[in-house]
């Protein structure tokens, strides 16, 4: 499969690895847009929070919880950080293998997005 993501699970791609069990692979940012800038994939190719079903709900709660237990190692659980994640063109996805991203290490405003 032609995924950028799914190469970088199975190490064909190189990656800076953050965290990685049975269901999840968590890797640095190559562009990052904070001080933290993680990305955490289901190693099962799944284009995206629209095409989840019914039977990913435990992964993605799995996801959420890892990124909370990376904050808790990396120690910014406490300060704060915030989670991403853009499905679909509207969101301005990129890459169609569903990710979250985690970014911490600023202050992050909230308001109308461009
Ligand atoms: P999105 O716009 O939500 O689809 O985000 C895709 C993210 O993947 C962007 O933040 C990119 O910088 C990141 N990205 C793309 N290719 C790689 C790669 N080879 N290693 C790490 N991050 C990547
Ligand atoms: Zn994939």
């Amino acid at each position: 499969m032609d995924c950028i993501f799914c190469k970088i699970v199975a190490g064909e791609i190189p990656s800076k690895k953050v965290y990685e069990d049975d269901l999840v692979y968590a890797f640095y940012d190559i562009n990052p847009i904070a001080p933290v800038h993680i990305l955490i994939i289901p190693k099962e190719h799944i284009k995206s929070m629209c095409e989840m079903e019914e039977k990913h709900e435990k992964l993605v709660g799995h996801i959420l919880f890892v990124a909370h237990k990376i904050a808790q190692e990396q120690g910014f659980a406490e300060d704060g950080y915030r989670i991403i994640n853009n499905c679909g063109e509207n969101a301005g996805q990129t890459v169609m293998h569903m990710h979250y991203h985690l970014l911490a290490g600023q202050k992050f405003s909230w308001g109308k997005m461009d």
